[in-house]
């Protein structure tokens, strides 16, 4: 790769683009709207589409309800009104062989941009009127006098997107102008051998052919190599990310003797599965080195994740460490601390938990014990970052149910000691795509089987009109002694309803099933309460517990073995699968009913994703697929990247290959000190998003 040679002062393509021939102060202003402000915004201009001038058709040849282009010169134009006062413009065309009508409706000021006499092309669905080809608000571009158009004589022309002010024949003569005189100053990232390699167009090529491509071929090409470079920055992002937690050295080398081994594996009272004895093997080596361990755990909802956390804590408290837990909501920071100390009722570890719900004084207390060493474990929810928050030698962090935490909190967990091991666990499976991206700096572990003895879980949509058979069903199953979880969506904006709702179910269902015992949680509820009814499902007093998704993540609860989730096509695939893993985990046969009637194909698709496979992998997959990769883990803060060109789940191929180039580059310069070029264009991207440490 090249490296120094450029000088990034004086960078030729940050000159402002009022400097550009054709520009000029006024539309300076205007491209400014679309967040172009230099003659390099400009050359990355991307264009929305392209028009193909050579698919123009003669206007006789137009066939109903396809899509075509067409040229033509505007013989008549006519604005009026109809009965209802809408407005309604017309402008007939003709090619010198046949007419055809062009009609925007509510537009009148078209009867401004369209005259009589002008030479057009327009494109769009073919009607009828009137005996007459039409074409209802079609796209289109007044053609005339194209002598100054760069694009005249083009076969595959730009359509930008365009703001009041700037036409595409105007953005074209700019765009142009500008491929003149800057593209030879695009600084080619990538070397020769790279480009041969992976079978790349140069970059000044690339940038022009996005533009005014001769072929389809050629446009493609272009997009490829843009897509490769934005690729190449995030994963050589994520390289840097690494090498700076593999180097920068100081994590405390915890060394996990057969004895401790054994000492751990005791207190539980069953046999390891392979899976996690695998998952363990892996976590020794990383604990017993000086280079921070930085490891993602993924495993299905109910796949034993929690005795990997615990098997981590205890190593480091054995090794005189102290570690953290860190879990998204306290209802789960709780449930481990009860799972700490049922298993440490004899050992002699000190532990403590700390969530939003306490007492100043009781934080305080637990704070202060921390940070003088004499607690071995902390449990906690997002308190645990909190700036005052210290540790006296903090040698682990483990992370539950990572995805609801975002990139920043991650680093600032670990920050709390001198450079700890880490470990991230998530249920939410990560399609393989959104691992080398958002996670790409993480080693990865998969538990895949399960403990034994988890049962299938029977899932079903049941429509409205089933409902009164399916409380029927349930009431059977409450009465052989199981437990029963009621769930319904909270939608972000509508949580007071919602939680109105969750109330008055509640209400309904004592009613209905009032000798059971019916509890209620919601997130409104203060801590305290949410507790008290956790711990009256959890002891049995209460067999049927409704609730918004704060049950999402971790409750582990074996004897409830139906759960209920009402309007289920407003949630998210990887959220229902979450709920669903909720049951299943007893001996007994579970039930998980979808309860509601999908309006969009989408949400159908959903729901029958979730009846037909209980694979966590393929569900994520559907889950990205259907929702894209920017929805996939919500609206937190996802450390997901915004690209121009490529689409991680499409680009999937390139991605690897852009992966691979990244890390065998910073694995041969480390720091890139030879390549300050590239690790130039990575900070101006990636800092602060993605807490790299700026090298040098
Ligand atoms: P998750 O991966 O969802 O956090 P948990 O760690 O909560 O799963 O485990 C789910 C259930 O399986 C718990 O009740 C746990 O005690 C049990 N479990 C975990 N590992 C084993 C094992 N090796 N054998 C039997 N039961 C296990
Ligand atoms: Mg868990």
């Amino acid at each position: 790769m090249k490296g120094g040679a450029d000088t990034l002062g004086e960078d030729p393509l940050s000159t402002n683009v009022q400097f550009i021939k054709g520009v000029g102060p006024r539309c300076a202003e205007l491209l400014s709207k679309l967040g172009i402000h230099t003659a390099k915004d400009l050359l990355y201009h991307k264009p929305r589409a392209w028009q193909d001038r050579t698919a123009v058709i003669p206007i006789r040849e137009a066939r109903e309800g396809e899509t075509a282009m067409f040229a033509g010169r505007v013989i008549d134009a006519n604005l009026r009104k109809t009965r209802y006062r809408r407005s309604v413009f017309d402008a007939l065309i003709e090619d010198g062989a046949g007419e055809m009508a062009l009609t925007w409706f509510n537009q009148p000021y078209m009867a401004e941009k369209l005259r009589v006499g002008d030479w057009l092309l327009a494109w769009g669905k073919v009607g009828s009127y009137k005996s007459l080809p039409q074409i209802v608000a079609p796209e289109f571009e007044i053609t005339d006098d194209e002598g100054d158009d760069p694009a005249a004589r083009q076969p595959i022309v730009p359509v930008y997107p365009l703001t009041e002010g700037v036409n595409n024949r105007r953005m074209r003569r700019i765009v142009s102008n500008c491929l003149d005189r800057h593209a030879a100053s695009l600084v080619d990232l990538m070397d020769a051998e790279i480009l041969r390699k992976r079978r790349l167009v140069p970059l000044s090529k690339a940038v022009r052919d996005m533009h005014f491509p001769e072929s389809d071929e050629a446009r493609a090409k272009a997009l490829r190599r843009l897509k490769y470079d934005e690729l190449f920055l995030l994963e050589t992002a994520m390289a840097l990310r690494r090498e700076n937690i593999v180097t920068s050295g100081g994590a405390p080398p915890i060394k996990v003797t057969d004895r401790i081994d054994g000492r751990i594996r005791r207190l539980f009272d069953f046999e390891f599965t392979s899976d996690q004895d695998a998952v363990i093997q892996g976590l020794r080596a990383d604990l017993d080195s000086s280079a921070p361990m930085n490891r993602l755990l993924q495993g299905d909802v109910g796949s034993g994740k929690t005795v990997i956390a615990i098997y981590a804590l205890l190593s480091a408290v054995a090794a005189k460490h102290q570690a953290a837990l860190m879990a998204p909501t306290g209802i789960l920071a709780e449930q481990h601390y009860r799972t700490l100390s049922k298993l440490l009722r004899k050992a002699r570890v000190e532990f403590a938990l700390v969530t939003g719900g306490m007492s100043a004084a009781e934080k305080a207390r637990i704070k202060k014990a921390t940070a003088a060493g004499e607690i071995d474990i902390l449990i906690g929810t997002h308190s645990l970052i909190q700036d005052t928050v210290d540790f006296e030698r903090l040698g682990l962090v483990v992370m539950d149910e990572q995805h609801k935490f975002g990139v920043l909190q991650r680093a600032k967990l670990k920050r709390k000691g001198a450079n700890p091991h880490s470990l991230v666990m998530t249920a939410t499976p990560i399609p393989r795509t959104l691992t080398l991206t958002v996670f790409g700096d993480l080693d990865v572990s998969i538990i895949e089987n399960g403990p034994p003895g988890r049962k299938a879980v029977t899932t079903r949509l049941v429509p409205p009109e089933k409902r009164k058979e399916a409380f029927e069903f349930i009431r059977g199953k409450l009465a052989e002694g199981r437990q029963a979880f009621f769930v319904y969506p909270l939608i972000e904006g509508s949580e007071n309803s919602d939680v109105k709702s969750a109330v008055e179910t509640a209400r309904e269902l004592k009613g209905i099933y009032g000798e059971f015992g019916v509890e209620l949680v919601t997130g409104a509820m203060d801590s305290k309460a949410k507790e008290a009814a956790m711990r009256a499902f959890r002891s049995r007093k209460a067999h049927v517990l409704v609730a918004t998704v704060v049950i999402e993540v971790g409750i582990d609860i074996p004897n409830a073995s139906i759960m209920v989730i009402e309007n289920a096509e407003r949630f998210g695939l990887s959220q229902l699968h979450q709920l669903r893993g909720r049951i299943g985990r007893g001996s007994h046969r579970s039930y998980c009913l979808l309860f509601g009637e999908p309006s969009t194909e989408e949400a159908q698709k959903r729901l029958d994703v979730m009846v037909s496979t209980s694979d966590g992998f393929r569900i994520a997959e559907e889950d990205l697929r259907l929702r894209g990769p920017g929805e996939f883990f919500g609206t937190r803060q996802h450390g997901l990247p915004e690209f121009k060109f490529a689409d991680i789940i499409e680009d999937w191929k390139l991605l690897v290959a852009a992966r691979e180039d990244a890390f065998g580059l910073v694995g041969g310069d480390p720091g890139l000190r030879r390549h300050p070029s590239i690790m130039h264009r990575v900070l101006e991207n990636y800092r602060g998003r993605l807490d790299l440490v700026e090298a040098g």
